[in-house]
Parts: C-alpha cells; sequence; structure tokens
C-alpha cells in the first residue's frame, strides 16, 4: 500500500490538503525529458493540458494504480480503454505467462490468433479479421483496403473522431490533437490532407452536401462508432444508420472505428448499442484496445468479399512482423472470454453510480457541467450545454476541469489529464475503488468551482 491508504487511516489528515510527495516522479521525469521528446511516447500521458508532472507508474493491480513514490490511485484512465477487466487479472496473467514460456514470437500463424479473429467474429457482424499491432494500423489498412477495392482516393471523416495518427486521418482529430489545441499536424503533406473532407459530427445536412458534390470519389467514411475522442459525443438516433445508408447509395465503404468503443461500449461495441437494434452492419471495422488485454493488438474486419482484396488473396498490400503476436493473442483471447454479460452489466452499473455522483457534487458546487455516456462509457464536459459536435465540446472551461483533475489526484484518483477524453472503469473497480472516488468529489467540486469564477472574474 502506498502512502494514500496510509494518509487516509490517519485521522486527521485530510488528503485533500495533503498532496503526496512526487519526488521520484518529477526525478525520473526530467531524465525522461532529457531522452524523450516531453518525457512521454504518447502526448496524452503528459500533463500539458493541465500542468504538473505525470506521475510514472510503477505496478497495477485491479482498479489500482501505485507510483513511483508509493502513492496509490483509482485508475479511471485504464491504459486508455484497454484494461477492462482490471489490472493484473490473474487469469489473464496465468495465459500470458503460459504462452511467454512457449516463446515470444514465430512469424507463423499459431492458434491464438484463430481462436481470437473466431471470438471477433462471433462478437460482431465482421466475417473475416487481419490482426495488426495498433488502432493506427487498423484504420490506415481499413482506409487503404477500402481505396483498393472501390478504386476511389477520397476519405471522409468528422471533425473531433481521432483514428489514430495516420497523415489522411489527422485533419481535426480529437483526443491529444484537441488536447493541445492544434488544428491538425504539421507534417503532413499537404497532398494527404487535400485527400480528406472533414466534416462536423451529428451533421446530416453536411455529409449530404459531401457526397452530393464529390461522391464519386469518396472511397469510404470512417467514424467513431461513439465518438469518445472529444469526450463522449454519442451519434443522433438514427445517424450512424444514415452513414451507412449514404455511403451505400453512393458505393462508398462505411468504416466504423470502434478501437475504443469495440468489446468496451458493450459486449459487441458501439455497434451492440445501434447497428444490432437497427439491423445494419458497416462495411468494415476497426478494433485494438480491449482486445489486445493491455498488449499492442489490433485489428480490421468486414463483409468476407472485402478483405478478400488484401493479400495474399488480393492486391492490397498489408502486413506485420508481430501481427497476431502470440502473447498479444493469448492476452486478447483471455480478457474476452472473461468479459461475460455479467461483467458489461457490473461496468453500467459502475459507471451509472460514479457518474450520478459527479452530477451531484458538481450541480451542489453550481459548477455548469454535462455528463454524457454511451454504454460502459462516458466523460464529463465542463460546460452547461449537452454536446453534440467538437466545436461544442470545444466550448469547455478547461480552467475548472484542470482544477478538478488535480484535487482528484491529490486525493488518489486517476482522471484523464484531458477535458477532452472519456473515463474508463474496469469490472474491478470495487466499493472501496468507488467510495474513493466518491469521498474525492466534493473538494474537486469546490476547486473547480473557485477556478472557474476566477475565469470569469477576468483573473481576479
Ligand atoms: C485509440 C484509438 C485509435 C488509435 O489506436 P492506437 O493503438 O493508439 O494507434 C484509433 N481510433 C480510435 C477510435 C481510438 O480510440
Amino acid at each position: 500500500m502506498g502512502s494514500f491508504a496510509r494518509l487516509r487511516d490517519n485521522a486527521g489528515v485530510n488528503p485533500a490538503t495533503t498532496p503526496a510527495t512526487t519526488a521520484a516522479s518529477e526525478a525520473l521525469f526530467d531524465r525522461a525529458r532529457a531522452v524523450t521528446p516531453g518525457g512521454v511516447n504518447s502526448p496524452v500521458r503528459a500533463f500539458t493540458a493541465v500542468g504538473g508532472t505525470p506521475r510514472f507508474i510503477t505496478s497495477a493491480s485491479g482498479a489500482w494504480l501505485t507510483d513511483a513514490d508509493g502513492n496509490d490511485y483509482v485508475d479511471l484512465i485504464c491504459s486508455w480503454g484497454p484494461m477492462l477487466l482490471g489490472h493484473a487479472h490473474p487469469d489473464v496473467q496465468a495465459a500470458v505467462a503460459g504462452a511467454v514460456a512457449r516463446g515470444t514470437s514465430y512469424g507463423t500463424p499459431t492458434e491464438p490468433e484463430v481462436e481470437l479473429a473466431e471470438e471477433i467474429v462471433a462478437r460482431t457482424p465482421v466475417e473475416r479479421v487481419r490482426f495488426v499491432s495498433s488502432g493506427t494500423e487498423a484504420t490506415m489498412s481499413a482506409i487503404r483496403l477500402a481505396r483498393g477495392a472501390t478504386g476511389r482516393d477520397l476519405v471522409v471523416k468528422f471533425a473531433g473522431c481521432y483514428h489514430g495518427h495516420v497523415d489522411t486521418l489527422l485533419a481535426q482529430a480529437g483526443s491529444g490533437v484537441a488536447t493541445l489545441a492544434v488544428p491538425g499536424t504539421s507534417g503532413v503533406p499537404a497532398s494527404s490532407a487535400a485527400e480528406t473532407l472533414v466534416l462536423p459530427y451529428n451533421d446530416r445536412e453536411a455529409v449530404l452536401a459531401a457526397f452530393a458534390a464529390h461522391g464519386t470519389r469518396i472511397a469510404c467514411l470512417i467514424t467513431e462508432a461513439f465518438p469518445g475522442n472529444m469526450g463522449v459525443v454519442p451519434p443522433a438516433p438514427g445517424f450512424n444508420a444514415f452513414l451507412a445508408e449514404t455511403c451505400r447509395a453512393h458505393g462508398a465503404l462505411f468504416i466504423s472505428d470502434e478501437v475504443m468503443t469495440g468489446f468496451r461500449a458493450t459486449e459487441h461495441g458501439g455497434w451492440g448499442l445501434d447497428g444490432a437494434i437497427e439491423g445494419w452492419v458497416p462495411d468494415l471495422m476497426t478494433f485494438g484496445k480491449v482486445m489486445g488485454g493491455g498488449f499492442p493488438a489490433a485489428a480490421f474486419g468486414g463483409r468476407a468479399d472485402l478483405m478478400s482484396h488484401l493479400a495474399p488473396e488480393g492486391s492490397v498490400y498489408q502486413a506485420g512482423t508481430l501481427s497476431g503476436n502470440p502473447v498479444a493473442t493469448t492476452a486478447g483471447l483471455a480478457t474476452l472470454r472473461l468479459a461475460t454479460p455479467e461483467v458489461y452489466a457490473q461496468l453500467d452499473a459502475t459507471a451509472l453510480t460514479i457518474r450520478n455522483a459527479v452530477t451531484e457534487h458538481l450541480q451542489a458546487a453550481s459548477v455548469p457541467h454535462t455528463v454524457q455516456s454511451a454504454g460502459t462509457m462516458f466523460s464529463v464536459f465542463f460546460s452547461g450545454e449537452p454536446v453534440r459536435d467538437f466545436a461544442e465540446a470545444s466550448q469547455q472551461d478547461t480552467a475548472a476541469y484542470a482544477a478538478f483533475f488535480h484535487s482528484m489526484l491529490d486525493q488518489g484518483v486517476y482522471l484523464p489529464p484531458s477535458a477532452y477524453e472519456a473515463w474508463f472503469v474496469s469490472a474491478a473497480h470495487d466499493e472501496r475503488a468507488i467510495s474513493t472516488i466518491i469521498d474525492a468529489l466534493p473538494a474537486a467540486a469546490v476547486a473547480a468551482a473557485a477556478a472557474s469564477a476566477l475565469v470569469d472574474e477576468g483573473g481576479r
């Protein structure tokens, strides 16, 4: 147990006003910055948007993270989605240990790949899948396949949707791109960006206009099934069905990016919330995060006739030295097999409890906020209006969020260090973890209100 557990057991010590020591994380961050840009290997891990030093985590178990100074935190990032069952689940650990003992990579086909592909095909409408090592590779490959299969070049995406750091897909992306408040990124050729049409999310008129103007040149439309990279912004009822139909009418492919929502939002991913009920299927889908069980594994899949355009069956080339790695696919398979309907019901209940508590305490402190959810995923916007697209997500009071974030962190709760990210719970978030979160909310809400007032009154 780290110092938070000890602090909390010490009568008279209020963890809200007694930030833990962070000397070891600070020393590591100094060393990291000397050898790595910004000291991190993925921008969202830095505390750019909220200030301060990211905590260097040394171990994790269940719902808890322990940092280099020995502080414990309830984890509401869950590795940005993958850790559906919590950290170091004993059955996943055992399966991984068994796989490691048999050697870690062969560069040949293996049985765990077949089993994981069968599991994904059983849970989703895809008929064939191809494994890759990251969500970025999955969307990049799906786009190449769509272009190869249609013989067209243009890609339609929505502002605020993040599909990994693929050149064509970084235009007005969410997640770290939104957090850093940059419109796109440098390093992407204008010719690449010119192949991408970026539309406002949830805007049917904009979609119809784009297809009316460019329909015969559009290879595909890609969307997050239930966007979670600008905070959680659900599609308006029927919006995904409308996208699928519009693509079909114009001979373009509909790609549903389920890297975040897959096996997370529901047992059947985001598709379980609309397509499965309404009776439509995407042409292609992408998966990652949960299906890798905490290892680098991702996939794209779709109808058998489309997937047969891929090498070695077809002419669209796609490959990977570590694709379908036996350790990663074993971890993913163990995770999915343990992710039963009961687990999703429990995640739903946990998410609801936390959402309600956040609403109650932010309301009590008069902090404008909106909580939005998609299945077991949710996020808290620090603005008083419902958020339907990226422009509305950008209206948030990020100073209020930064104050809220740091108060929670000081009280032993690790939230995403950005107002533009979903909060993730796991099946290991038990009563002790949930009550730690709830106990931290009153002081964090007061801190958010104070920071928000400072902004309103022009920096009092
Ligand atoms: C995380 C994410 C990606 C990128 O996955 P990486 O494994 O980080 O490359 C793509 N699409 C969505 C919707 C994501 O949430």
